[in-house]
């Protein structure tokens, strides 16, 4: 997979964090937060749940409440001044930098589902992606970076430590690359399209279980990243051209091993180093998460990952 190097990248959805500038997720919540803590951080993996578990600024609600004793700056500030504003200019940028690889990925997804909810009559909103690094405050609480990527359903915005993606190889064992980076992403924004739709609604926070609602829902998110990336290749970017190019089976074949890695029963398992408990599930087990991928891949369309539909074979 390639970028186009002439495309021009749009940094206006993403909020970068990271240190220098003394944004609001700056490190100033000193290490670990309540979210993380050593082992057990893993296990919320590209998580949805666990930060509205607990409670925190924003909870099940729609404030936007982040305090303002972070850092300085404004939001707006924070945005300008950013790295990847400064530095993520083109699709040339993209094949050779991680966070802008990130953000053209992020352009492509908003340009695929703007298109897609349009169709269906629903107004795309884009979701903010925030870049931080160690800790941020979002508006579902506080989190580092031990729980992974995840969607805040809070504020509707996605927080990602850039350095989750070394660590998916180092201590996941993923084979990585770019498409299995854009998987990650693609399953955060298939949360942010749950939002818009409403179907997170039909989760109790907190339930496991291998037929429970959480399970359908981050399988349902894996669906809907299969479904960008069959459009990915034939969605434009503003000026026309295609973002992405060049998807090969290979390009496949990583973003499932990146789904197997952080299936609950491998990381139960592999990286537990216990039983797999089934009762525990949260995210779906390694092959049920390459089943929905592989379907949203296959047929393209959205509509086949209802995995709330009575009766469906969750694999
Ligand atoms: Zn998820």
């Amino acid at each position: 997979m390639r970028f186009d190097e002439n495309a021009q990248l749009d940094t206006s959805q993403i909020d970068d964090l990271r240190g220098g500038g003394g944004g609001r997720g700056g490190g100033g919540l000193g290490g670990r937060v309540a979210a993380g803590g050593g082992g057990l951080g893993v296990v919320g993996l590209i998580l949805y749940f666990l930060l509205t578990q607990l409670g925190g600024t924003g909870g099940g609600g729609g404030g936007y409440a982040l305090p303002g004793g972070l850092g300085g700056l404004a939001e707006g500030e924070t945005t300008d001044t950013s790295q990847a504003a400064q530095s993520c200019r083109s699709g040339a940028d993209a094949n050779s930098e991680l966070d802008c690889e990130v953000v053209a990925v992020v352009n492509s997804l908003d340009g695929y589902w703007s298109d897609a909810l349009a169709r269906s009559g629903v107004t795309y909103q884009p979701p903010r992606t925030n870049f931080f690094s160690g800790s941020v405050r979002t508006g579902c609480g506080s989190a580092s970076s031990a729980v992974g990527p995840f969607y805040c359903p809070g504020d509707n915005e996605i927080y990602i430590d850039l350095s989750f993606y070394q660590e998916l190889e180092s201590r996941f064992g993923a084979q990585g690359g770019p498409f299995a980076r854009a998987y990650v992403m693609a399953h955060e924004f298939g949360h942010h399209i749950q939002a818009l739709l409403g179907t997170n609604s039909r989760v109790r926070p907190g339930e496991t279980g291998p037929t429970s609602g959480s399970v359908r829902l981050e399988l349902q998110a894996d669906c809907y990243a299969g479904v960008w990336a069959a459009h990915a290749e034939s969605t434009p970017t503003e000026s026309g051209e295609p973002l992405i190019t060049g998807i090969t089976q290979d390009d496949i074949a990583a973003a499932l091993d990146t789904a197997a890695r952080i299936g609950d029963d491998y990381i139960q398992s592999e990286l537990g180093g216990g039983q797999v408990d089934e009762s525990q599930f949260s995210h779906g087990s390694s092959d049920q998460r390459e089943r929905w991928f592989t379907t949203g891949y296959e047929t393209g369309d959205p509509a086949q990952c209802d995995t709330f539909a009575r009766g469906v074979d969750l694999g």
